[in-house]
């Protein structure tokens, strides 16, 4: 391929301009010493060259809309074409983020509504929006474990437990907030090793940082024996909600004793979140928490106190639109919840984000949210099954898939040198998204696979298909496979220079 950079064609003196629409701005309030001395190094590019030009890079990239994605962990679920239409309606997209309360009743009631949802499926008190990520999320979560020890003048909890199974944003969250991370190990089977945890726990422990299901793809069975430990040593239990797709609306973090959770929105309820963004960790809290939730949290007028004291046994019926006057809703901030954690964002979070996950959790209804778990598992417990017939290892081959599950190729690599980069890279050429790999660190040259609701039968089977033959291939010709990808622009690359020493300028 040529020509990767639009710089690269066009001739001096092309353009577009006598079709840019509308009256040029005059630079004539613009000081003299604050104008650049040089025109801008513009390609030179007919419209139709910017054309091609962009929609040749978009289809070099391996996306959920045009690939099967199935990325352990991150729930690269098909987005509904309806969230993005009905997020981006002119009156979303234009509403001013400083607006008055009384011109944001819409986006408010919408916010408002999405709160009490995601206090339902979770089984939490309260929820605030307002963290951008999981990782902002978790740092919300572990800061009100803070504020909540502090504010009972318990000051030695300065320990958090981690699984060392876990997402490397839970120890980094903690560690950041000026915490101690203690590492808990994880038995044969895929659980917390419970003896460990309760030889762990006392008087310095803040809390534990729990993924469950786990990274292993298992569900965590003795969850009220790990709580009772904890809550007994007077630490809180924190829920990493990244795998939340695995059991919506089967069970509720809240009833297994949880404190606090994290969602990644942009996971399990549906927003295009290739490469890092956008994304929204809103968190849950459960009742003692509940003072310390980051603002700003949508409340309802004369009840400003009250965000999540009363539980919600359902989701709310849509709201009319409150017709002016007068406002029901309104922004509550630091003034009305003074412990408060405080701000994590401008304004009131990723909003676009908090939208889709509106319309997406409206459109399915608590019964869709079921189909979402169930399918999901579904999926995973097939293509495990399959793979397993084929004679692939399981990495907990005695245990039921949660949403995803773990290829380990010890024996490959062991055997013929195969490794879990060299299918991962050679899965491309078959049309297929890797999944992740090496992660988690527990298991050597893994897969951790995540089919998602979304994948049909046919979908599965292929992906079964090609993982097959690439170990035919690797059979006969390994060199074959390590050159692996051939069929796309660029082949291997040095994944850490491109992390090091990035360089992503043009330059003449
Ligand atoms: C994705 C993920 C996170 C971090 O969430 P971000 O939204 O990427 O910041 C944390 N824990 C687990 C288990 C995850 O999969």
């Amino acid at each position: 391929m040529t020509e990767r950079l639009i710089f690269e064609r066009g001739s001096p003196g092309r353009g577009a301009r006598a079709q840019a629409p509308g009256p040029v701005a005059s630079l004539a309030p613009v000081p003299a010493a604050l104008r650049r001395r040089q025109p801008p190094a513009l390609p030179q590019v007919s419209e139709l060259q910017a054309v091609r030009h962009y929609t040749r890079l978009s289809q070099l990239n391996f996306s959920i809309d045009t690939h099967f994605y199935p990325l352990g962990s991150c729930t690269m679920k098909y987005n509904p074409r309806a969230c993005n239409t009905l997020a981006m309606l002119p009156e979303f997209l234009a509403h001013h983020p400083l607006a008055p309360d009384e011109c944001s009743q819409g986006v408010l009631a919408c916010l408002y509504e999405l709160q009490q949802m995601l206090q339902t499926v979770t089984g939490m008190a309260g929820v605030s929006l307002t963290p951008m990520a999981g990782a902002q999320g978790e740092f919300a979560g572990v800061a009100m474990i803070r504020a909540y020890h502090r504010s009972r003048g318990d000051t030695a909890r300065t320990e958090i437990l981690v699984p060392d199974a876990a997402h490397g944003t839970n120890p980094a969250t903690a560690t950041q907030l000026g915490l101690t991370v203690r590492e808990i190990p994880t038995d044969h089977n895929g659980d917390v090793d419970l003896e460990a945890l309760n030889a762990a726990v006392g008087p310095q422990t803040a809390g534990l940082m729990l993924t469950n299901p786990s990274t292993l793809g298992v569900f965590e069975r003795r969850i009220k024996p790990i709580a009772d430990s904890v809550h007994r040593a007077g630490g809180l239990l924190y829920y990493d909600g990244a795998n939340l797709n695995a059991i919506l609306g089967k069970v509720r973090p809240g009833d297994m004793g949880f404190d606090v959770i994290h969602m990644n929105l942009h996971k399990t309820f549906s927003t295009p979140h290739g490469g890092g963004g956008p994304g929204s960790g809103a968190v849950g809290v459960s009742q003692r928490l509940l003072p310390f939730l980051p603002v700003p949290i949508v409340g309802v007028r004369g009840q400003e106190s009250g965000v999540g004291e009363k539980q919600s046994s359902g989701f709310p019926p849509p709201s009319p639109v409150p017709r002016l006057p007068p406002p029901i809703f309104c922004w509550l901030d630091e003034r009305d919840r003074p412990q408060s954690i405080g701000r994590l964002s401008a304004f009131m979070g990723n909003v676009g984000v908090l939208l889709r996950a509106y319309i997406y959790t409206r459109l399915l209804g608590r019964e869709g949210l079921h189909r979402v778990a169930e399918f999901a598992t579904l999926n995973a417990n097939y293509l495990a099954a399959r793979l397993r017939e084929k004679g692939f290892d399981l990495a907990f081959p005695q245990r039921r898939a949660s949403h995803e599950f773990i290829l380990t190729l010890r024996r490959q690599k062991q055997e013929i040198g195969l490794t879990a980069t060299d299918v991962a890279k050679r899965l491309l050429d078959y049309g297929f998204h890797a999944p992740t790999v090496y992660f988690p660190l527990l298991v050597p040259e893994c897969l951790l696979i995540e089919p998602t609701e979304s994948e049909d039968k046919g979908t599965l089977d292929a992906f079964v298909e090609a993982l097959c033959r690439i170990w035919d291939e690797a059979k006969s010709d390994i060199a074959f496979v390590k050159g692996a990808p051939y069929t796309l622009p660029v082949r291997r690359l040095d994944e850490v220079r491109a992390a090091r020493q990035l360089d992503i300028r043009w330059k003449p």
